[in-house]
């Protein structure tokens, strides 16, 4: 099964473009057989294009992207809508582990930004929290991906692949290759803490488009 594991769209992230059927027509075109919609501090917009999408056949996996002092969290299972501003992370970590959601550092080594600076390693409380990174974003230089591929190999993780798409040309470039068939979030969580899935950049997946 092959998803999109990280997508903005303008339901609930002003720095979107993404409409939801844009977002499934090109997902469909591109021989996707889910996205996951994670918009940024809330999971209100995941909610409406999974139904979107349910009504034309297409699978929605619901998330959202919550910032922290430790990075990114791409988060599945917490059904919240948080103030646009740096959740603390320990904070983080007891809301979801009481849903029995996951959490997932999203492009760990992005740039310069001081919250990414996971350069080598990773702070030892987030390491007890995880069991995944993003290894291939969208938005990430090779390089960055590379470092977050090292970094993931290093401390034993598993890695995803989503876009991180804000703009519909940009939908599938990274993904991620489940050997198993997660029906619905909660399954997909499963999956996630079981490891039989990598990440991958579009073309190793599906040839030149
Ligand atoms: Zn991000
Ligand atoms: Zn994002």
């Amino acid at each position: 099964m092959i998803v999109d594991m990280h997508v903005h769209t303008n339901v609930s992230s002003r720095c979107s473009s993404i409409k939801p059927q844009e977002l499934v027509d090109r997902a469909r075109e591109l021989g996707l057989d889910a996205v996951a919609v994670t918009e940024h501090s809330t999971h209100k917009g995941a909610q409406v294009v999974h139904d979107f999408a349910r009504e034309r056949g297409f699978k929605v996996f619901r998330g959202m992207e919550v910032y922290t002092e430790l990075g990114d969290m791409l988060v599945f299972g917490w059904e919240e809508h948080v103030r646009y501003y740096l959740f603390p992370f320990k904070d983080l970590k007891k809301e979801v582990e009481e849903r029995g959601g996951i959490i997932i550092p999203a492009h760990p080594c992005r740039g310069l930004d001081v919250r990414h600076k996971h350069r080598q390693e990773l702070a030892g409380e987030l390491l007890e929290a995880i069991v995944a990174i993003e290894t291939r974003n969208g938005l990430i230089t090779k390089k960055g991906n590379d470092q977050a591929e090292r970094i993931r190999k290093k401390y034993g993780l598993f890695g995803i692949g989503g876009s991180d798409a804000h703009h519909v040309s940009h939908l599938g470039r990274c993904l991620t290759v489940f050997e198993d068939e997660p029906g619905d979030d909660k399954e997909l969580i499963e999956v996630l803490r079981g490891g039989r899935y990598h990440a991958a950049y579009f073309e190793e997946v599906m040839g030149s488009e």
